[in-house]
């Protein structure tokens, strides 16, 4: 006599396993390293009286500017990264814009800006303005081309005119006005 004996064995339940993903220690260059993750403008006016603050923060793509601005003239004035971190009355020391790539000025110019060419502030009838920009052509790290800290710093400029985005080498926008430091 033949028993087929069939045994039923429990299916094994394959358990998912855990995936553990290994922490990967960030390998950063010793410039990166030292490079800010913020930064800091106080931007004062021809007199030195502070009109404004700028906080830089560092993101993947580009550098978020959280700027506020009290007693400005109501209006459309233009806002840029200059070339030199220094402010010094009329403001003619802070450089012409920031210009790494040594391109013609403008957001509208056709071969792309300058880096430290930014769209303009709107200043309502309380000359009091807070706005967030975002400029995606520089970086806070050191050793980069377009890094504002380069060997002789930035600023940041708010001139008493619009800039109309494509007059080389300034944007007609006029005298500077406020100016400030770009700061670790
Ligand atoms: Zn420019």
């Amino acid at each position: 006599m033949t028993i087929n004996r069939q045994v039923a064995w429990p299916l094994a339940v394959a358990a998912a396993a855990a995936v553990m993903v290994a922490a990967v220690a960030p390998v950063a260059t010793p410039a990166l390293a030292q490079s800010p993750a913020i930064a800091k403008a106080v931007l004062k006016d021809k007199s030195g009286k502070e009109v404004g603050e700028a906080n830089l923060t560092q993101t993947k793509n580009g550098v978020l500017i959280r700027l506020s601005v009290k007693g400005i003239e109501p209006g459309e004035h233009a806002f840029h990264v200059h070339a030199v971190g220094k402010c010094e009355a009329p403001f003619t020391s802070a450089g012409g814009h920031f210009n790494p790539a040594s391109h013609k000025h403008g957001l509208e110019s056709a071969e792309g800006a300058h880096a430290g060419d930014m769209p303009n502030l709107h200043v309502p009838q309380n000359g009091d303005l807070k706005v967030e920009v975002f400029n995606a052509m520089i970086t806070l790290a050191k050793g980069q081309p377009n890094s504002v800290f380069d060997a002789d710093g930035s600023a940041l400029v708010i001139h008493a005119k619009a800039d109309d985005n494509k007059t080389d080498p300034a944007g007609d926008a006029g005298d500077r006005i406020a100016c400030g430091v770009v700061t670790e």
